[in-house]
């Protein structure tokens, strides 16, 4: 007698939304055992799932289940519930989902094998319960304490330095004195941000205790990180976004660093966002959810207000360290193409005398983002994407920032034969190569010269370059740091005390309605990198150059105040019926021509009308994406926005057998992004 199963294969993400494959098997399987599966010719690794009402068919057709992976505990009903309910709400298959959750290795590997990296990950213990924690402030003790005894979920509202990273520390060590057995999940927005948060979480619980999850591991270390929290023998995971999916079957507290972040939105594939599955699942597994903070998001903020959420404040920040003083330079003021006003460059200056560090952000790596002819109409476009190819001065390249495209800088204009091409507009490159000219005189207090370095992911992308280079700057060997914004997230600088956005105004005038809340989180961070140290805080300052001084995101930013800030915004944002108070969803189509693009996303609209949900819905134009076409594909999508969100998700749903049977010459392929931050 065999039983009927049912199993999710990673089947090809539009070829069908239904959950599982039924398969026949000798061995009565428990939902979640991993297995191996025939799928047409393969043999592919499935997971068992929950039996569906009416299973029972005729089997005689059905084919045969091939080996559970031995040794490996089936995965937990969070988790499938878990993966269930993103498959769900994100519109894409159950097997996709689920199969891309588990490490790429565990499909490839053998049973012994397997069993062998199982033994040495169950071996790891950790936990010192006698590293030296300090004191904490009152505001930490008031979160810690609220966070003991009420359900959540919170968000930490804590100033940049406030010390949200040691309340994190200590709710793990509540936890885990709680329960030795319980696992924790710290979640960051970026890898650069791993190495030192597992450094703090190491030395406080044991090099054993904490495994890191993210996608720049190789597939081995993976592996052994993921079998480590399956296992139940490491006590924190600490990763990226595809950590919110880790198996964690003791799972009692989540973490999420840096809660506004957009980097927790997953750009392809299932475009899921890890902070609210991360809420979704403290829920599902009676976990408690912090989100942490200095800037949260719109939408955490007014969870807040409507009680959803808990708020914990901690305003101040820890010792004598105090908020940089915000400076605005007015550069309608300053002479024209003036790249660093003088009062800025005197104030780096001093600093560079006083052995102090200097911080300058500026969102656009390269030398210049546009090269142009002086005698006739010609610019670096790229002939595969609707964009301009950024001049790289260090290689004598132009650079494609979309596909990659790159070609040397041509002598002469290939249009008019000109040989005066120039570069328009500015990037870090520029920047770095300026600042060390307007320094040449400047003088460290051994009398040595000043020395301007760069960090971005053109200086960082080689193995171990971030590593080295944010030694450097920690050791006080830089004296100025350019960069884009991957400086101004997280690090715990010690010097700094001076930090400088040179043109920040793109943002106030994109067509992005969140825009705004990005700049205003990007500065806060940005001044949080200043004055972290007593002994230099009290002269630290946060310098912004900007031709609108007059702008109301600057006056709550010299405030410090994002309170002022999220309440004009949500305002606004009730007003224009926008999120957090409206719910969108996109339909993105790519095709060899925008036409085909576009026609697609036409006979989708009109195959929405009378479906579940419509009456609720508004379902926008078709639209070009504003990099309209990239590596030679053309984009395009379709906006839709509803004031209920459950009416919107019974819309989707019923709206994908429609869009599945959509087929249109030249379409290279469609996706849903559920709640999409950029539109
Ligand atoms: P945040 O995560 O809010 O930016 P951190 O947790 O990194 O802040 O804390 C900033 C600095 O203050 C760190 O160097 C940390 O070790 C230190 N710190 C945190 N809490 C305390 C405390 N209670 N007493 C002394 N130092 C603390
Ligand atoms: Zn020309
Ligand atoms: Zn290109």
């Amino acid at each position: 007698m065999s039983t009927l199963l049912q199993v999710v294969v990673p089947t090809p993400a539009h070829s069908t939304v239904a959950g599982a494959l039924s398969y026949r098997s000798e061995l009565p399987l428990a939902p979640g055992t991993v297995v191996r599966v025939p799928l047409g010719r393969r043999e592919v690794c499935g997971v068992v799932w929950d039996p569906a009402p009416g299973d029972a068919l005729d089997d005689t057709q059905l084919k045969a289940i091939g080996e559970p992976l031995p040794g490996l505990p089936p995965l937990s009903a969070g988790w499938r519930e878990l993966v269930a309910f993103a498959a769900g709400y994100y519109q894409r298959s159950l097997g996709e989902v689920a199969l891309a959750a588990l490490p790429p290795q565990l499909r490839e590997l053998d049973g012994t094998q397997l069993a062998r990296r199982l033994k040495r990950s169950v071996a790891a213990r950790g936990g010192d319960g006698e590293a030296a924690r300090p004191d904490l402030t009152a505001d930490q003790q008031q979160a810690l304490t609220a966070i003991a005894s009420e359900p959540g979920p919170f968000l930490l509202f804590g100033a940049t330095g406030s010390g949200k990273t040691e309340v994190y520390l200590q709710a793990v060590e509540q936890l885990l004195l709680a329960d030795p057995a319980a696992q924790a999940l710290v979640l960051v927005p970026e890898i650069n941000l791993t190495p030192q948060l597992q450094a703090r979480f190491e030395q406080r619980f044991g090099a054993d205790a904490v495994v890191p999850l993210h996608s720049g591991m190789t597939h081995p270390q993976r592996l052994r990180s993921w079998l480590a929290a399956h296992a139940g023998a490491a006590r924190i995971v600490l990763g990226t976004r595809m950590a919110v999916f880790a198996s964690l079957p003791r799972l009692g507290l989540v973490v999420v660093d840096e809660e506004h972040d957009p980097s927790y939105k997953q750009q392809e594939g299932a475009r899921y966002s890890a902070r609210d599955l991360a809420v979704y699942r403290g829920r599902l597994e009676n976990a408690k959810v912090i989100l942490g903070s200095a800037t949260p998001s719109l939408e955490s903020w007014q969870a807040c207000e409507r009680g959803r959420y808990r708020c914990l404040e901690m305003p101040t920040r820890v010792g004598a360290g105090v908020l940089p003083r915000v400076r605005l330079v007015n550069m309608q003021n300053q002479p024209k193409g003036t790249l660093f006003s003088a009062p800025l460059l005197a104030a780096i200056g001093e600093r560079v005398a006083r052995g102090e560090q200097s911080l300058v952000f500026l969102n656009r790596r390269g030398y210049a983002p546009v090269l142009a002819c002086t005698a006739c109409d010609w610019r670096s476009e790229c002939s595969h994407c609707s964009a301009f190819r950024v001049f790289h001065k260090a290689d004598r390249t132009l650079r494609c920032h979309h596909c990659g495209f790159t070609e040397r800088v041509p002598r002469r204009c290939p249009k008019c034969g000109n040989v005066d091409i120039a570069p328009l507009g500015r990037g870090t490159e520029q920047l770095e190569e300026r600042l060390a000219e307007l320094l040449a005189d400047a003088r460290r207090p051994d009398g040595t010269p000043a020395r301007v370095a760069r960090m971005d992911a053109d200086t960082t992308r080689a193995k171990g370059a971030l590593e080295e280079q944010l030694a450097q700057v920690h050791a006080g060997e830089v004296d100025v740091l350019v960069g884009t914004q991957m400086v101004t997230k997280g690090h715990d600088f010690r010097r700094i005390t001076l930090v400088a956005a040179v043109n920040a105004d793109a943002a106030l005038f994109s067509s992005d309605f969140r825009a705004p809340e990005r700049l205003f989180s990007l500065l806060m961070q940005a001044a949080g990198r200043a004055g972290r140290d007593a002994a230099h805080a009290a002269a630290s300052e946060m310098w912004v150059q900007t031709w609108n001084p007059e702008h109301p995101l600057f006056a709550a930013l010299k405030k410090h105040d994002y309170p002022a800030f999220a309440q004009q915004q949500l305002q606004e944002r009730q007003q224009a019926a926008m999120p957090p108070f409206a719910y969108q969803a996109l339909l993105r189509a790519e095709a060899r021509t925008q036409e085909v693009a576009q026609a697609f996303l036409r006979a989708a609209a009109s195959g929405a009308e009378g479906l579940d949900g419509s009456a609720q819905v508004v379902v926008f134009s078709p639209v070009p994406m504003t990099v309209q076409r990239v590596a030679n594909v053309e984009r395009a999508q379709l906006l839709l926005e509803s004031n209920s969100r459950p009416a919107l998700q019974a819309f989707l749903a019923a709206w994908q057998p429609v869009l599945h049977g959509l087929r249109l010459r030249g379409l290279i392929r469609w996706a849903v992004d559920v709640d999409p931050l950029a539109i």
